[in-house]
């Protein structure tokens, strides 16, 4: 069985004391559900403050990004070695971080190496665009973005992932991916990937989260799906009624 895992990305959303505030309503919503990961991603700098709010609460960090360099000149980043400590997950490969900051599937390789490394667990991001899906290239993205970020990675470190499925024109657009579909792509090209990559035990082990457009009421209809273990979440992970009702959707 694997454990159910849903992930707020608040992206760049929510000033330090917002952020407080945010936390604060959100646990008292999803303290309940523990038999639920509950992951909250706030901005880099929101991370040490919210910190503290999640303790005792079974509530996970994450970062949304990293640097896979320790450190260096690299002005602006931010590395593992400074999560470690702050977070337990990082977002990476996020479609937005591959759209508009040039990241590569070279570079989330790396980053997911790192992660790893220092004992992070990366939610791995991959997904079509509008225009890969209109052209029916959605398989070859899907597959070629999983195998890129799974480069040189062992089983034992794979085995240790989560990955999201995120179907870039369904992000922030309202146009949920249908259930059957998303299912179908993870089973396929996601799990598919990771069977031909390493063993089908291992793809059944990994979790894959579906992010595009969930809220409370369509949640419910993605985690009844086989091959759907959760939820990455943008807009409504910033309301605490409809993140918390997504996080009861996903309880076993
Ligand atoms: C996301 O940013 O990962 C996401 C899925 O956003 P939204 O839920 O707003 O579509």
């Amino acid at each position: 069985m694997r454990k159910p895992i849903v992930a707020a990305n608040w992206k760049m959303n929510k000033t330090v004391d917002e952020a407080i505030e945010l936390a604060r309503e959100l646990v008292a919503g999803l303290v309940a559900y523990a038999s639920v990961e509950r992951v909250l991603c706030p901005p880099f700098v929101a991370l040490d403050c919210v910190r503290p709010v999640l303790a005792g609460t079974g509530l996970a960090l994450g970062a949304q990004n990293m640097h896979w360099e320790k450190s260096g000149a690299y002005t602006g980043e931010i590395s593992a070695p400074m999560l470690v400590g702050l977070c337990q997950y990082v977002i990476l490969g996020h479609s937005e971080r591959r759209q508009y900051f040039g990241e590569t599937d070279e570079s989330v390789n790396k980053k997911v190496k790192a992660a790893l490394a220092h004992g992070l667990t990366p939610i791995i991001c991959v997904g079509e665009n509008l225009a890969e899906n209109e052209r029916g290239a959605t398989a070859e993205i899907v597959t070629g973005q999983t195998r890129a970020a799974y480069a040189g990675l062992t089983a034992d470190d794979a085995a240790k992932t989560v990955i999201a499925y995120e179907p870039v024109w369904a992000i922030g657009t309202g146009k949920a991916a249908t259930a059957a579909g998303a299912n179908a792509v993870i089973g396929l090209n996601i799990r598919g990937v990771l069977a031909d990559l390493y063993s089908s035990a291992l793809a059944d082990t990994v979790r894959v989260q579906y992010g595009g457009s969930v809220n409370g009421a369509n949640a419910a209809e993605y985690f009844s799906q086989p091959d759907i273990d959760g939820a990455l979440v943008g807009g409504a992970s910033l309301k605490p009624a409809e993140f918390a009702a997504i996080v009861k959707a996903a309880a076993p």
